[in-house]
């Protein structure tokens, strides 16, 4: 019998960068799981950040929204700590080498797999756009979804540096996300929460 699934959170500050730029950030890391076992969603900045989060339960996998290196730059020292996969999708190598020359990710997120935790199973959405391989997970059981820098409170993640596409970002955020219920819980890489309802109203 295992207890219930829920979500856990942190907010780690760092830099982002990319194009020879360097922004001064804070990233939400997302936990996911029951008291026995969990997953990671994004490695920012710090592993005891996310370990303080993890709170000794069994990691079964690191899951990267996408290889921006504010949400991957610890994902192979945190991988050394727990010894649990991480997972990111193929499209992302380019924008993954840039941060982590030396170290591959462990497996391939595909569209329409899901990962099980704690009994919640979590859909991967492709919604490239942000960048090439950004994905979101969509928990139906928990009513939410991850949606690392794709979909923001108040509109689409950014598109302006290399590897970002304004006009797919914009079409996967419609044909993939806004089909979900409006009151689902959107759990973002930055900043607060939103609903698909209330950026459903932005959009159109
Ligand atoms: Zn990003």
């Amino acid at each position: 019998m295992s207890s219930h699934v829920r979500v856990d959170h942190a907010t780690t500050s760092g830099t982002f960068s990319l194009d020879g730029e360097t922004h001064e950030v804070e990233n939400n890391v997302w936990v996911i799981g029951d008291d026995d076992e969990c997953v990671v969603i994004d490695a920012p900045h710090d592993v005891e950040d996310i370990l303080a989060v993890v709170a000794g339960r069994t990691v079964k996998a690191i899951i990267a929204t996408h290889a921006h290196d504010d949400h991957v730059r610890v994902a192979p020292a945190l991988r050394e700590r727990v010894a649990a996969p991480i997972l990111m999708h193929p499209a992302d190598k380019e924008v993954w080498e840039l941060t982590h020359p030396d170290f591959l990710w462990d497996v391939d997120l595909e569209d329409g797999q899901t990962i099980k935790v704690g009994g919640a199973a979590l859909k991967v959405i492709h919604t490239p756009g942000h960048a090439p391989g950004a994905i979101c997970l969509y928990v139906h059981d928990l009513g939410c979804v991850f949606t690392g820098d794709t979909l923001f409170q108040g509109g689409p993640g950014a598109t302006g540096r290399s590897f970002s596409d304004a006009d797919l970002i914009v079409e996967s955020i419609r044909t993939r996300l806004l089909d979900l219920p409006d009151e689902t819980v959107v759990h973002t890489g930055h900043g607060p929460d939103t609903t698909i309802g209330a950026e459903r109203a932005g959009l159109s």
